[in-house]
């Protein structure tokens, strides 16, 4: 490149350690990414860095539902995420976690100047607090009856019935969410940055800083309103940092979160296999009059945080401010909010298990623009345009071309200069193919640096039209027939050439792709300025291999039902999904039942049923032949000699197999998932549970 490369530093936001992730957080990282990489392949210093944010109150309290440390969670979600980032080919220099020494330090620094400089304020606000649990609850950790429509089981700051907003203190009868009682209020000392000392910095900001006009409407509207105190600290327990000189309060979350991204880049700084010689520099980056570029994508709902309170608390402690945030919008699938039930929500785990990374991130690709509008994944449409666009528009310009070349030339490319391509410029007789690639490549160009990425594939793809537009026209197989060699070498080469073209458009986009295809055409690494070079007469190509395969349906189906059985598997969605209570029965109801421990003294296998089990139950004296429907939980071999608890006086009933007398109790939504009843030691055979 001719100009001084740029020095970008981009982030992605932070994922929440308490749990997988899934598609809509993957339309954020392969915005980023394909960014990124873009910005590299043009030549510039382009940093991407991104970490887990691993503290706050539902990672302290699913860490004590597993039985593990919050460190463990952390540890063990931001590896599994880690690798789901690296599977779909995000390129990061550094992956951190906010539960760093880094983030500790800088957290702390941060904190510091503002209260040095007079931003922060501490005073006592009441709150509710569980005294079973001992702690304060978040406004999530709250439910009750809507005080505005009534409607009941409402969390703490909105109805989802009405939409209106309060604060826990006005829902009708509150109860915790962690310990099911009565929550109470209590007082408490609380620390607050004072962002309203910022209104004028933030206003000033907002016009230099490249946003979008919706986000910058929105800040706008919030600039109407006032910006209020924001509140920073959390009382013990609580998993995170401990705030300087105020035992038993805690950054809350949303401090700690943005500063991760300084925290993951001094991780790299000073990583010397990271940042070889320290060429990287955390003061460069972050100080206060860096001229480096400073780039967060986020999605619309953390807007609030990145465009107020990052940029004030950053300018407060002396740091620089962020050159632009990118907010995205949220991704629904067919047309809906992700479903658990409809098995649209879909994890990147259960995506990779069935379908190509680089399906999604062409298909994201192709619908993302700059602005903030929700994506819609529609499944039809992700098959439609993998197979007639990328597979059948631009793989098949190599795999037509290759077997020409291969099969009559020796694997070796004609010209692709002689009246068709001049000072690499590409150029076409008109009666031919009326474009000139380049051109259009410098359309591409603007359009990904403007984050149009949807207006730079359909670009790429009216590329790819006219270059099957010109094959078609040409007739190759024709020429081939008719033994016209010559005729026939210039057209495979000039494709081919056109293909070596498409594909560092689509580079960013389709690493692994363009990967192979530098492989196949025996080229070394392509850049933005390679499309300057073109394949020369007599190199020669190796043979082609499938870069991408058209995606199946059958595929697309295992993955959607896979997002179903997930659901089943994970243990708070299946209590959210909690069956409902059945009517109340009399005492007297119950005391009809006989239930009675049991010993399996036989398990089989049934000839005909791939369903039940046939179980020989001991009744301490009496037996009992029962048909179990636990097959697909249990093998019999699992089960002999074990205790359970069955039904003793259920009607018998006629069956294919026999007849069965008798129920084993079992709990589960079914499936694998499905657990017999077993009784603590010392329960005999034959003993009456009631
Ligand atoms: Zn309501």
């Amino acid at each position: 490149m001719s100009t001084k490369p740029r020095q970008i530093l981009v982030t992605s936001a932070l994922p929440y350690a308490n749990g997988p992730i899934h598609l809509g957080h993957m339309l954020e990282y392969i915005q980023t990414d394909i960014w990124v990489r873009f910005q590299r392949l043009r030549g510039n210093d382009c940093i991407f860095v991104c970490a887990d944010d691993a503290h706050g109150t539902p990672i302290m309290l699913k860490a004590r539902e597993l039985g593990i440390t919050p460190e463990e969670l952390v540890a063990r979600t931001g590896e599994e995420h880690r690798h789901d980032f690296d599977d779909f080919h995000i390129g990061v220099d550094n992956y951190h976690t906010t539960h760093s020494p880094e983030n500790r330090e800088l957290a702390t620094l941060i904190y510091k100047r503002l209260k040095a400089a007079g931003y922060i304020a501490v005073r006592s606000i009441r709150q509710f607090y569980d005294e079973q649990a001992k702690m304060f609850l978040p406004d999530r950790f709250i439910k009750g009856s809507c005080p505005r429509c009534g409607t009941p089981d409402q969390y703490g700051d909105a109805c989802e019935n009405c939409g209106s907003t309060y604060s826990p203190a006005d829902l009708k009868n509150p109860v915790s969410v962690i310990s099911g009682t009565r929550p109470v209020e209590k007082e408490s000392e609380h620390y607050f940055f004072k962002l309203g000392d910022f209104t004028d910095f933030l206003k000033g900001w907002i016009t230099t800083s490249k946003l979008h006009p919706a986000v910058h409407a929105k800040l706008e509207e919030w600039f109407k309103v006032g910006l209020q105190d924001w509140d920073i600290s959390r009382d013990a327990p609580y998993f995170g940092f401990e705030i300087p000189d105020a035992p038993g309060k805690y950054f809350y979350v949303w401090l700690d979160a943005p500063i991760g991204y300084m925290a993951s880049f001094k991780n790299l700084c000073d990583d010397p296999k990271k940042n070889p010689g320290g060429k990287l520099r955390f003061e460069d980056y972050w100080g206060k009059d860096s001229q480096k570029e400073l780039y967060h994508f986020i999605g619309k709902d953390i807007t609030y945080f990145h465009t107020l309170f990052w940029p004030a608390m950053l300018s407060g402690a002396g740091f620089r401010t962020p050159t632009a945030v990118y907010a995205h919008g949220f991704l629904t699938v067919n047309g809906q909010k992700m479903s658990k039930s409809r098995g649209t929500f879909i994890k990147a785990r259960t995506y990779l298990d069935h379908l190509n990374p680089e399906y999604l991130r062409y298909y994201f690709a192709a619908k993302l623009g700059a602005g903030v509008e929700d994506i819609d994944l529609n499944m039809d449409d992700f098959i439609q345009r993998v197979n007639s666009d990328l597979v059948g528009k631009y793989i098949n310009i190599a795999s037509r071309s290759a077997g020409f070349i291969h099969k009559y030339f020796g694997g070796k490319i004609g010209k692709t200069d002689g009246g068709w391509t001049h000072g690499g410029i590409v150029k076409v007789p008109a009666d031919s193919l009326n474009m000139s690639l380049l051109d259009d490549m410098a359309s591409v160009e603007a359009f990904y640096e403007q984050r149009h990425f949807s207006l730079a594939i359909s670009k790429i793809m009216k590329m790819a039209d006219a270059v099957n537009a010109y094959w078609d026209e040409q007739k190759p197989w024709e020429k081939a027939k008719d033994n016209q060699l010559g005729i026939l070498h210039d057209v495979c080469s000039i494709t081919l050439e056109a293909f070596r073209l498409l594909t560092i458009c689509l580079k960013p986009v389709l690493p692994k792709v363009a990967q192979e295809a530098e492989a196949f055409l025996n080229i070394g690494e392509l850049t933005w300025s390679s499309k300057d070079d073109h394949l020369q007469s007599g190199h020669s190509i190796n043979a082609y291999t499938h870069l991408i395969v058209r995606v199946d349906s059958k595929d697309v189906e295992a993955m959607s039902n896979a997002s179903k059985e997930n659901l089943l598997k994970s243990p708070t969605q299946a209590i959210a999904n909690m069956e409902p209570i059945f009517p109340e029965i009399s005492y007297d109801d119950f005391a009809k039942l006989d239930l009675r421990i049991a010993r399996i003294v036989k398990a089989e296998h049934i000839e005909g049923t791939d369903k039940l089990l046939r179980l020989t139950l001991d009744l301490g004296g009496e037996t009992r032949n029962v048909f179990a429907g636990i097959k697909s939980a249990y093998a019999p071999e699992q089960l002999e000699g074990k205790l359970t608890v069955m039904v003793a006086n259920l009607a018998p009933r006629k069956m294919k197999f026999g007849v069965s007398e008798g129920m084993v109790l079992a709990a589960g939504p079914g499936g694998k998932d499905l657990w017999l009843l077993e009784p603590h030691q010392g329960a005999q055979p034959g003993m009456r549970v009631k």
